[in-house]
């Protein structure tokens, strides 16, 4: 289209996030993207914090375009965010994570559970609850081994819509795991009123632990309240044994971060499973 004043080229590793030029040519390169199958999915492990072992992985997109390599999330999910690509991407990611538990557990002979992404839009889109029907009859997995990860945002955007996908997600026996918790703007009224299961304790309040006094504040009253709401907690970005054993022996059950396992690729999660079963 000859309307835009900006001109097209190649992005350049320099190029700002959100500077037009990347983002238009990248918008371009995300529909040829879905048609040669550049998107894949990566698995990272959500572990035990006391014995380490891994109950579940969550689900994470790449793009690995031919010649600008991998392109990280935060660049293509906002641009999809904005077209709606993110329905379709969105309803392709669930469908083979559930898929590919399956065959995790097969490996671990054990009960995993897998954790996916759900961006607002996709939320909100009218065909979210039949998208999410059809996953789970094609992969036969049971709804209770699902995590749908969601932030503040989402929920509050339509708190009375929100309340009954909700209930329609409990119906399917989902879990809801509120994502990047703490960072969103937070009414704590949401917890009572919504179904909620799992927090996520954004990495923003791990990674200057256990030195940072006001970080750890924050993490041992989300753990608090956690207890007392019957939640259970994930500590993100977890990258250091002291963080993993201040969050422990506060009560955190899960911890996922680059210590326990980086967002890796099924093959890779596969053995990692297999050496867990041996260990
Ligand atoms: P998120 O959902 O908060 O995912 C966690 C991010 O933290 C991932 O980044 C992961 O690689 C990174 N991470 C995990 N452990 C560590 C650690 O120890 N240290 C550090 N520095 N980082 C760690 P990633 O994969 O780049 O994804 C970024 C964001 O993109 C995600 O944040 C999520 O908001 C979005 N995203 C990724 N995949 C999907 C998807 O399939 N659907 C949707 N809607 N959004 C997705
Ligand atoms: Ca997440
Ligand atoms: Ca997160
Ligand atoms: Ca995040």
């Amino acid at each position: 289209g000859g309307a835009r004043t900006v001109p097209h080229r190649q992005r350049q590793p320099g190029d700002p996030a959100g500077s037009p030029q990347h983002d238009i040519s990248l918008e371009a390169a995300m529909f040829q993207a879905v048609r040669e199958g550049e998107f894949l999915l990566y698995y990272q492990p959500i572990v035990s914090s006391r014995t380490r072992r891994i109950e579940g992985f969550e689900t994470l997109m790449r793009w690995k375009h031919p010649t600008l390599g991998m392109v990280p999330p935060v660049r293509f999910i906002p641009i999809a965010e904005t077209n709606g690509l993110i329905n379709m991407l969105g309803a392709w990611a669930l469908k083979s994570a559930l898929v590919q538990l399956r065959q995790f557990e097969e490996v671990a002979r054990r009960d995993l559970y897998i954790s996916v992404n759900i961006s607002p839009r996709q939320f909100r889109n009218d065909r979210f609850l039949s998208v999410l029907d059809d996953a789970l009859a094609f992969s036969g997995t049971p709804g209770d081994k699902l995590v749908l990860e969601i932030t503040e945002g989402t929920l509050m955007v339509d708190p009375a819509h929100a309340e009954s996908i909700l209930g329609k997600m409990a119906e399917r026996r989902a879990r809801i795991a509120i994502d990047d918790f703490g960072t969103g703007y937070s009414s704590l009224a949401y917890l009572k009123r919504f179904p909620i299961s799992v927090l996520k304790i954004d990495r923003a309040f791990i990674k200057d632990l256990p030195e940072s006094s006001k970080d750890a504040a924050i993490c041992n009253a989300v753990l608090d309240i956690a207890k007392h709401l019957n939640l259970s907690v994930v500590a993100e970005g977890v990258e250091t044994e002291e963080q993993l054993d201040y969050v422990e022996t506060r009560g955190c059950d899960y911890v996922q971060g680059y210590l326990t396992g980086k967002p890796m690729s099924a093959h890779v999660a596969l053995a990692a499973l297999k050496e867990d079963l041996y260990t």
